[in-house]
């Protein structure tokens, strides 16, 4: 088939990867911007895949895509060759003494919610420090075992690398689409573009036909240290500003170069990188991280070991989630097209169990 992707964001490049498994198809992808994507929300993100964590705001059905997604993301990352940017550690919890109510609670609740939060570990402060030395002053927590994260940014530069080596793989950069309708592109110099099947993951791009859509500000903060070394994703519980913390390891040391063409980040040698977040705000402004947050979350990170008073600040982001107004992923099919939006804050864990479930509806619909 001769497919057309409208939006080569996260769902974009996972959908082309899945597509290429099948050697018959050729693939055109269209976006607004730079091949990198970089202002994609999937380059923004964190990347955990955090089925049981996001279970606090999620429904259940999150849950279920969440885990298949799992399973999926390692052949996926394999397929691009990115072959340390995946980890299947777990997460963990923690939380200051003022707040272990607000810790119990959301550790019952999730409980409450899906059986299988039964594997959730309490954690006393020995068990903190055998999990991850750095965090020893934390006296309580939760360790949640079959939790990942996928390394977004170098899967999002990755990803260009494969494609480009792609012989049926065209990429259209700088390339606004208009509007989609069944086979057809129609770009915004008013041409139209015809396709076997025609695929719109514009995320937020996407609202001329999804009214509704919205967008829900993230910011997030990396920062390097070079005296801390926490190894897994982890959260810290507050009732007012909720933290986590994603180790990108040293993931471009190595690379002899001041600034990564991967991340688009300087590294620093020898410092471990830490990407903090998220803030979740009701509104679609782009604009840089707010004062406020950065403060809000600096100041919990710096509550989550001293030494981060020490770090350096090497970068802030914001983007916007695209949502509908039940936070839940769509999918809309109909002959010659299949629409892909809705995922929230939780792109990278559902992604590819979407994009499975939507080319499931293409090929019935094809045979039917
Ligand atoms: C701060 C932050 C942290 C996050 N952390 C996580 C996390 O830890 N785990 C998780 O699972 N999810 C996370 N997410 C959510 C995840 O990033 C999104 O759900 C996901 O990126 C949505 O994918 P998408 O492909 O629909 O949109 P995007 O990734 O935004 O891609 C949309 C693409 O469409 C293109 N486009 C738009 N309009 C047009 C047009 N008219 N013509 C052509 N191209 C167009 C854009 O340029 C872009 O490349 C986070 C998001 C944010 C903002």
């Amino acid at each position: 088939m001769n497919i057309a992707i409208a939006g080569a964001g996260l769902v974009g490049r996972v959908l082309a990867l899945n597509l290429l498994q099948s050697t018959e198809h050729t693939i055109t992808f269209f976006d607004k911007d730079s091949k990198e994507g970089v202002h994609a929300a999937g380059f923004t993100a964190a990347g955990m895949l955090a089925p049981y964590a996001e279970l606090e705001t999620a429904e259940s059905i999150i849950f279920e895509l969440g885990h298949r997604s799992i399973a999926l993301w390692p052949s996926l990352l394999k397929q691009i060759g990115l072959f340390d940017g995946y980890q299947q550690k777990g997460t963990v919890i923690t939380a200051h003494p003022q707040d272990f109510g607000e810790l119990e609670h959301f550790i019952g609740m999730l409980k409450r919610k899906i059986g299988e939060a039964e594997t959730i570990r309490p954690l006393d402060n020995e068990a903190i420090k055998r999990l991850e030395p750095d965090l020893f002053s934390h006296r309580r927590g939760f360790f949640i075992p079959d939790e990942g994260v996928v390394d977004a940014q170098r899967f999002m530069a990755f990803s260009v690398t494969y494609f480009d080596r792609m012989p049926n793989v065209t990429f259209r950069e700088y390339t606004p689409v208009k509007r989609l309708s069944p086979y057809t592109v129609h770009l915004n110099d008013g041409t139209e573009e015809r396709f076997d099947w025609v695929f719109d993951t514009r995320g937020l791009g996407a609202k001329e036909y999804f009214k509704e859509l919205r967008g829900v500000r993230g910011e997030v903060i990396w920062v390097e240290a070079n005296d801390i070394d926490i190894t897994r994703p982890t959260r810290l519980m507050h009732p007012r500003y909720k933290l986590y913390l994603v180790p990108r390891g040293n993931g471009c040391e190595g690379i002899d170069l001041e600034y990564c063409k991967d991340c688009k980040l300087s590294q620093t040698k020898g410092y471990k990188r830490y990407l903090i977040g998220a803030t979740e705000i009701e509104s679609e402004d782009l604009s840089p991280i707010s004062v406020r947050s950065s403060m809000e979350l600096l100041s919990a990170l710096y509550t989550l070991h001293p030494s981060f008073g020490e770090a350096r600040v090497v970068n802030t982001e914001t983007n916007c989630r695209p949502a509908f107004k039940d936070n839940l992923p769509r999918i809309e099919t109909q002959e010659g097209i299949t629409r892909i939006n809705g995922l929230y804050r939780h792109g990278y864990l559902l992604a590819p169990a979407i994009v499975e479930k939507a080319l499931e509806e293409m090929a019935s619909l094809q045979t039917s």
